[in-house]
């Protein structure tokens, strides 16, 4: 990660959401929501300040949210976990997905995700020392061809990560491909690591959880987190849910990682997972909204727009515009349009980076009139 030059490796999130800041554009490229969540999440993390709750709390969480997140777990999806044993809080889902990989992954196992995949997921299959396998997702469904992903699982195998619904490319995964997936587990002995942070940012239809499909409880690690549920990307909160044996094994990295996280925004988000169904209800249809906003002002801009069906983003395409490079597209966006977007290309491995070559993700977590302010800007760009 360090340079020869000295200078450091930065993520693509960091880059353009620093350009949109030099550049007062517009930022639809880091996925953060410019509107706070509830009032009573804001309230419970105030009152905990207030209250004292400010020095370390238990490494594994405090028990308030570790029943919040298992009782959720059982409304939302009639899966049972032991609060006390199957529970684990972390630093977002960021930390849940490294600790989990430094815990399972030995050097020269295979982790086999998506393409395009999460930029994190490739650095930590990296910093386990894994090698990392891809499967393709094609525009414009970016659903999996399931025979390529059954010639991808192995005996090498050692942990099939997915992430639904996906970012980035919004695709969400029917039960077949879970089913699949969940079958080639159990065939070559690998985990399922499952990243479910949008698991409530749904459009079309509800969230199976891989953890639900038959035959897949004993061997999934199921992660999420608060910050895109509660609008709260900034406090990261973020919890594992597995098989005690499991739960330990992560538990003893997470201690070197992090040891604890965030006392008084754990029970600010036991909180909001106890909110009325109508709270998270209404997450997915305001922000479906927003995405057929943004949709149709990037098709009334010229783009072809590839359907969304959950998380916060959107992929286009910049060819029909004119844009055949979609890294040089979004380096000019700012000072052509003022707005800002991430290239595709970023979610990919640099042996397939040319697979994206005109595609962009769009971020419409962003409040109505500053989506309709974006697809204004962009009508201009032919
Ligand atoms: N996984 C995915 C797919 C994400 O989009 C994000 C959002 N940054 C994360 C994990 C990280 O979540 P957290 O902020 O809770 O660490
Ligand atoms: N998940 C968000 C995104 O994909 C933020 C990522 C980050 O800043 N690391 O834009």
């Amino acid at each position: 990660l360090l340079a020869a030059d000295g200078s450091t490796a930065s993520t693509i999130f960091a880059e353009m959401s620093a350009l949109a800041l030099t550049t007062n554009a517009i930022n639809l490229g880091q996925g953060f929501p410019d509107e706070d969540g509830p009032r009573e999440v804001l309230d419970a993390a105030s009152e905990a300040i207030k209250n004292g709750v400010n020095q370390y709390p238990p490494g594994i969480g405090i028990p308030q949210l570790r029943h919040a997140i298992a009782d959720h777990q059982h409304h939302f999806y009639g899966l049972e976990y032991d609060p006390d044993r199957e529970v684990l809080v972390t630093a977002g889902a960021t930390e849940a997905l490294a600790a989990t990989l430094l815990a399972l992954v030995e050097p020269g196992d295979e982790v086999v995700t998506f393409e395009p995949f999460y930029d994190a997921y490739g650095a930590l299959i990296g910093l386990a020392g894994g090698t990392h396998v891809t499967v393709p997702l094609k525009a414009p469904e970016f659903t999996p061809d399931l025979d390529q992903l059954t010639a991808s699982v192995t005996d090498k195998t050692k942990v099939i990560l997915v992430n639904n619904p996906h970012n980035p490319t919004g695709a969400t995964f029917d039960d077949a491909t879970l089913r699949t997936i969940v079958e080639l587990a159990e065939r070559h002995g690998a985990y399922i690591v499952t990243d479910e942070v949008y698991e409530h940012l749904r459009f079309e239809t509800p969230h199976t959880p891989i953890a639900s499909i038959p035959g897949a409880s004993d061997r999934t690690i199921s992660i999420s987190s608060g910050g895109k549920t509660f609008a709260t990307t900034g406090w990261k909160i973020g919890w594992v849910m597995a098989k005690p044996e499991l739960i330990t094994a992560i538990l003893a990295v997470k201690q070197f990682l992090t040891y604890v996280n965030g006392a008084p925004f754990q029970p600010a988000i036991a909180v909001g997972l106890g909110l009325p169904d109508a709270f998270f209800q209404t997450v997915a249809t305001t922000l479906k909204a927003k995405r057929d906003l943004l949709s149709a002002g990037l098709r009334t801009a010229g783009f072809d727009v590839f359907p969304s069906r959950g998380s916060y983003f959107v992929v286009a395409d910049a060819a029909p515009l004119g844009f055949p490079d979609a890294v040089e597209f979004c380096r000019e966006l700012p000072h052509r349009a003022g707005v800002v977007a991430i290239p595709l290309s970023a979610f990919y491995s640099d042996a397939n980076r040319d697979q994206a070559k005109s595609l962009v993700r769009f971020a419409f977590c962003k409040k109505v009139d500053v989506l309709e302010e974006a697809s204004g800007r962009l009508a201009g760009l032919r």
